[in-house]
């Protein structure tokens, strides 16, 4: 059996960002990873993806953004390349290809059995990504020509069957592959659910500029009054194009992109849509209101700016038929579960889902990082993960002092 004093589950951002704090602590550890470095972003994201983070928001712990474009959006193919060059330039013990099936206590420490071999180790920590595992709230039931799809599956236009497409899902990624598809020639209808609608850019700042001064993005999960429901919120409606465009509903119309409710069933090969699109957008307005005027009160700003809202059509699609041709894709855009069936169960809540205070589990010695409002809002971000690894990596030297440094 392998042995190492920490065992760090996952090589995206959050387990390299804790490698890094690890490293420099002195503490002997290990990343274990199922593919390969940032194997989220190499094989669950479209091709033209952008990060829809500004790089200076993009800092990881001992990497701060030093390059010539601090507004601009990295690719995604940049931004694995970064992660790569991150480990390499740290010499992080990163371990690819090797999938942890399962994790157990076992006397003081853990046991965890992989794809490769059995490890030991006092403490670990699951930086397995909040967005672990598609969600797909209906089947096709009844759909003889269109086929479904999640959003981390589709990789570009030219790559769907010919046909219309439905995007089901109406936040960051679901707006900008409706957006690329009808940039595409594509048939495109949205349906749209709860979203939350800002602009890129909002008196000569980025956005994000803004949720960071107003100290939005370190807002604490302690200091909600419902830090579950904060969990199950919606992504921005935000894309990081070069052009710091918008791409909301608003953008989305004049592409020729139908917009629609909620998906409310499938059924015998037709989807059925609720009647909610005008009080989704107007949910939307009035939150995108709240945040701005916010904003201008923090800036002192005296003139009010109005965004124009988005026009609601006066009526729409309230079924749509998967058998006539109109369809060939219908794309989930509707978020991401996680699975801990792997993991110590005593770690988990009735709901299955990992529980923690503040990425410090029930369990002695095991952690968790990178998961949507871990211990802020900007938990999940890359440019938040950084502060809460230094805290995990705190959490664990204390642990480990209590219980010896050396290897199990
Ligand atoms: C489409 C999309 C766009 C996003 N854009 C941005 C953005 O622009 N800016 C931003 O700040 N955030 C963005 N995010 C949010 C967040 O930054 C990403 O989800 C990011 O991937 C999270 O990093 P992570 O390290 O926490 O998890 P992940 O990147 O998901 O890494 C977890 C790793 O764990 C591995 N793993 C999982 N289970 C096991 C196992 N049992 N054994 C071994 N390895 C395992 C996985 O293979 C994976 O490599 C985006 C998210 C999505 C879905």
């Amino acid at each position: 059996m392998k042995r190492a004093d920490v065992v760090i589950v996952g090589a995206g951002q959050a387990g390299l960002a804790l490698s890094h704090c690890l490293g420099r602590a002195g503490i002997d550890h290990v990343v274990l990873e199922r593919g390969l470095i940032g194997e989220r972003w190499r094989t669950h994201a479209w091709r033209s993806l952008r990060l829809l983070t500004p790089n200076w928001l993009n800092a990881l712990p001992g990497a701060p953004y030093d390059g010539p474009d601090p507004d601009g959006f990295r690719t995604r193919d940049v931004f694995l390349h970064d992660l790569e060059t991150y480990a390499g330039r740290w010499r992080m013990p990163v371990e690819c290809g090797v999938e942890v099936v399962s994790c157990r206590r076992a006397g003081e420490g853990f046991v965890l059995d992989t794809s490769t071999g059995a490890w030991s180790a006092r403490a670990v920590v699951v930086a397995t990504g909040h967005c672990d595992r598609p969600l797909i709230p209906f089947a096709l039931d009844g759909a003889k020509e269109a086929r479904g799809i999640h959003a981390s599956q589709y990789r570009s236009p030219g790559e769907l069957p010919p046909g219309g497409v439905l995007v089901v899902g109406a936040s960051a990624s679901g707006v900008q592959i409706a957006d690329e598809l009808a940039r595409a020639g594509r048939h495109v209808v949205l349906s749209v659910g709860k979203h939350t609608r800002l602009p890129r850019r909002w008196r000569a700042k980025d956005i994000f500029w803004w949720l960071r001064e107003t100290g939005h993005l370190a807002e604490r999960a302690d200091d909600l009054a419902d830090a579950e429901s904060a969990r199950r919120q919606p992504s921005l409606q935000l894309a990081g194009r070069p052009d710091s465009a918008d791409v909301d509903l608003a953008t989305l119309q004049p592409l020729g992109v139908e917009l629609t409710g909620r998906v409310r069933g499938i059924a015998n090969g037709e989807i059925a849509f609720a009647g909610d699109l005008a009080a989704s957008v107007a949910a939307a307005e009035a939150k995108q209101a709240r945040l701005l005027a916010e904003i201008d009160r923090f800036a002192g700003a005296a003139r009010p700016i109005r965004r124009d809202p988005v026009a609601v059509p006066s009526s729409y699609q309230r079924r749509l038929s998967l058998n006539d041709g109109s369809i060939g894709t219908v794309i989930w855009a509707t978020g991401y579960a996680r699975s801990f069936g792997w993991l110590e169960p005593s770690a988990l809540s009735a709901d299955g889902e990992l529980a923690h205070r503040d990425g410090v589990t029930g369990v002695p010695g095991l952690y968790a990082l990178g998961f949507r409002f871990l211990r802020k809002r900007d938990s999940h971000f890359i440019g938040g993960v950084g502060s809460d690894a230094e805290a995990i990596a705190a959490e664990i030297a204390c642990h480990l002092d209590r219980n010896g440094r050396k290897a199990a």
